[in-house]
């Protein structure tokens, strides 16, 4: 195609974390860019997030004196999911973060130091929390399109890819087509589809109808959608974040209570119930039926508090015994035979429990201390626990390390760049750690952006 017929040098289809970095880089290479969103704002799911971005060998970490490198990064992501990940992929993503995370800090985005923290389980502070959370990513991004040839046009959803023989040559919109020389999917992913959900993410679609999803309500999967109708290949299944949550009211919280004694249908703990969401959901999978109950006793109930969790007061407990929600007995064996545990077992669990709770030490999954509550008095109860809270979802389009979608027999699709939660291929059935994804957009939204330009050039 020649330059004269084309209406921009690239289109970026998608607007979060990933396709406004990939519209700023692109553009920064003098690159005419067209931005098209489907919501009548910019910024996704990206927006709505917590804003923890996930890197090694940043000046965040070297004020705090603390020693880390992308190589250390890599080894941990891929060892933590065994190596079911697409190795040259992860690479670029671990040693690109740590720069990506210094460019967001020159657009204004601040990570501040008593913010960092160990968001995987990999005992490094790599999650580095944006004061503002994801909204001020996704401003900083947005704020650096000033002086720059970037065209917005939101509240338009496109579905279609325009082709030119085997070359992506564009998009088509209800407004007709509009002509590029390259095109970047940045449409994130299909949490708010069932559809996909039950073809893509079984473990969530699993779940039913008592599963939410909590980002973009446009992520509806139409990125990976129009790269399949091109022939683009299919990274990753069944992959994404999955919370655990009682379910009593749909809203976000990131922990449980820690006092909280996840019990499984054997009546045993399986876990310490304060461990990183991150792999809490895969733990549970694990288990009997793939839930757990949360057991407490009266005491804890009367004088009930934690940190974010809202629903977990004295009060609004009352409140669920009374609807039923969560269940109470008089006796710990009468709670066992109405939610239907091993009653045996659980006398056994529960008076280990107790007993580390005098000698303050949990000597069966190392708790920390403070959450340590003895379960004595009745009546005792117990809350549904489950993996319900579909929080962004992991297979996409599969990209190369330099963000060029593949067919299925691994060759590029010439003019086609993805990035973010629309690609797959970097994340396996243990999320590394939370800023995992939102690293993951941004770095690979660089990295799109910038090969866009640079192919639209050619
Ligand atoms: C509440 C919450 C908290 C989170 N916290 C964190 C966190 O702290 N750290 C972390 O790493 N991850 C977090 N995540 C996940 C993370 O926010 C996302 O995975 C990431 O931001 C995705 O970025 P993205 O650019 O790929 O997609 P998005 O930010 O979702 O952007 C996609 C954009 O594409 C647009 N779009 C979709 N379809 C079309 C179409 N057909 N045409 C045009 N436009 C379209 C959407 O409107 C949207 O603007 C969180 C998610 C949620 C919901």
């Amino acid at each position: 195609m020649s330059k004269a017929a084309r209406d921009f040098d690239v289109i970026v289809v998608g607007a979060g974390g990933a396709g406004l970095a990939a519209a700023t880089v692109a553009a920064s290479e003098g690159a005419h860019v067209l931005v098209v969103d489907a919501d009548k704002k910019l910024g996704g799911s990206t927006s709505l997030s917590t804003g923890v971005f996930y890197a090694a060998g940043t000046s965040v970490q070297k004020k705090l004196g603390i020693e880390d490198n992308p190589a250390d990064q890599y080894r941990y992501y891929m060892n933590v999911n065994q190596h079911k990940l697409e190795p040259s992929v992860v690479h670029r993503l671990c040693h690109d973060s740590g720069p990506t995370l210094e460019w967001l800090l020159s657009l204004g985005v601040e990570f501040k130091t008593q913010d960092l923290y160990c968001s995987g389980v990999d005992g490094i502070p790599r999650g580095h929390m944006a004061a503002g959370h994801g909204a001020s990513i996704a401003e900083a991004l947005e704020g650096s399109f000033t002086g720059k040839k970037v065209d917005v046009v939101l509240n338009t959803r496109v579905q279609q890819l325009l082709m030119e023989g085997d070359t992506v040559a564009g998009i088509v919109t209800e407004d007709g087509p509009f002509r590029a020389g390259a095109v970047v999917i940045s449409t994130g992913g299909f949490g708010n589809n069932p559809r996909m959900l039950a073809e893509l993410y079984p473990d969530a679609a699993r779940q039913g109808d008592a599963a939410w999803y909590i980002g973009s309500k446009h992520s509806r999967g139409d990125g990976l959608n129009m790269g399949r109708a091109v022939g683009a290949d299919i990274a990753g299944y069944n992959r994404g974040l999955l919370l655990l949550t009682t379910g009593f009211v749909q809203e976000l919280e990131s922990h449980l209570p820690g006092w909280l004694v996840y019990i499984n249908r054997e009546g045993r703990r399986f876990v310490d119930e304060y461990t990183e969401y991150s792999v809490l959901a895969e733990v549970l999978r694990e288990q009997l039926a793939g839930e757990c109950f949360g057991i407490f006793d009266e005491a804890t109930r009367a004088t009930a508090k934690a940190p974010n969790c809202p629903n977990w007061t004295p009060d609004r407990l009352d409140h669920f015994i009374k609807t039923k929600q969560i269940k109470s007995a008089p006796t710990l064996a009468e709670l066992a035979d109405l939610v239907g545990i091993r009653a045996e077992t659980l006398a056994t669990t529960i008076e280990n429990y107790n007993a580390d709770c005098d000698a303050g030490h949990d000597s069966w999954f190392f708790k920390e201390k403070k959450w340590l509550q003895a379960i004595r008095k009745p009546p005792f109860y117990a809350a549904p626990i489950r993996p319900q809270v579909v929080c962004w979802t992991g297979t996409g389009l599969r990209i190369d390390r330099e963000a060029r979608v593949l067919n299925r027999a691994d060759r590029h699709i010439k003019g086609l760049f993805g990035a973010g939660e629309a690609t797959g291929g970097m994340f396996g059935e243990c999320y590394a750690a939370g800023g995992a994804s939102i690293g993951n957009a941004v770095t690979f939204g660089r990295v799109a952006g910038r090969n866009a330009a640079l192919f639209a050039r050619r």
